[in-house]
């Protein structure tokens, strides 16, 4: 993304129905200058993100009745955070945040009274009953599980066509991430596991996922699908996979391609 057209070193992030505004007639930049003055008439809500890549970024949220000027289209986020550098992931992915804790959090979830946003902070307080409210993060459990030179990927019914993942899900309350990672797999594909490894986590606002990636060996058991979650899933060789994830900027992306790699080269040496 290039920053030429913007002045004073700012990046606005907007969103309009959970859409982020780019400018239509450029290389998708954030909106530029002479729209951004009109489009600020119309902010509900408007935060200073902090500084990144050494621009000042905010984030904003336009009410979602206005017509946009026509140089301007609003994109969704996931494919939004395709179109941005990943120097921008982390800038684009608070802002989205940043944006849907405020806008759920407009009132008290004990009292039931209007909430105040403190300044400078992400923290909207009850003046009432005194409860503080932060942006939610959801850690969630993603794991690669090997067999040799196999993976097993797998299918939920909501995915776009052609498109396979790995074993992801909640970590739920009460429960270590280890834990998590163990009872998802046994859950939605009916094996037991060993050797879990941290591979590495990433942030993902769909809507508010802290994404933890782990590697595992096959240890027993036979694939036994649950149809609630997952319409397929099986072995796949590192060299005959049956799709891709829907995002290539996915931690489950960098995992199989860590795999894959890892493949190759023992291939190459063997
Ligand atoms: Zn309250």
């Amino acid at each position: 993304m290039q920053s030429t057209s913007l002045p004073n070193n700012e990046y606005w992030f907007i969103f309009q129905n959970d859409r982020l505004l780019f400018m239509k007639n450029s290389q998708y930049q954030l909106p530029a200058n002479d729209v951004l003055s009109n489009l600020k008439l119309h902010f509900l809500r408007q935060h200073k993100l902090g500084l990144f890549n050494k621009i000042i970024c905010y984030c904003a949220e336009i009410d979602p009745q206005i017509l946009l000027p026509e140089d301007i289209e609003p994109i969704p986020l996931r494919k939004a955070l395709d179109i941005l550098s990943i120097d921008w992931y982390v800038a684009a992915t608070k802002a989205s945040s940043i944006i849907n804790w405020d806008k759920n959090h407009q009132f008290c979830g004990r009292c039931g009274k209007a909430t105040q946003h403190k300044p400078g902070t992400f923290e909207r307080l009850c003046n009432t009953c005194g409860l503080s409210l932060y942006p939610r993060i959801s850690p969630s459990i993603i794991v690669l599980i090997k067999n040799k030179d196999k993976i097993i990927m797998s299918r939920s019914p909501h995915f776009p066509p052609n498109t396979y993942g790995l074993i992801a899900g909640f970590v739920e309350v009460g429960e270590s991430i280890e834990e998590a990672v163990h009872r998802e797999v046994k859950e939605e594909v009916g094996i037991k596991i060993k050797n879990l490894h941290y591979f590495g986590s990433q942030s993902w606002p769909f809507p508010d996922s802290l994404m933890l990636g782990f590697t595992a060996d096959y240890a027993s058991g036979e694939i036994t699908i649950d149809h609630h979650e997952l319409e397929a899933a099986d072995w796949y060789r590192y060299d005959n996979l049956p799709g891709r994830p829907s995002s290539s900027i996915s931690i489950a992306q960098k995992l199989i391609d860590h795999f894959v790699a890892e493949q190759n080269k023992s291939t190459y040496n063997r």
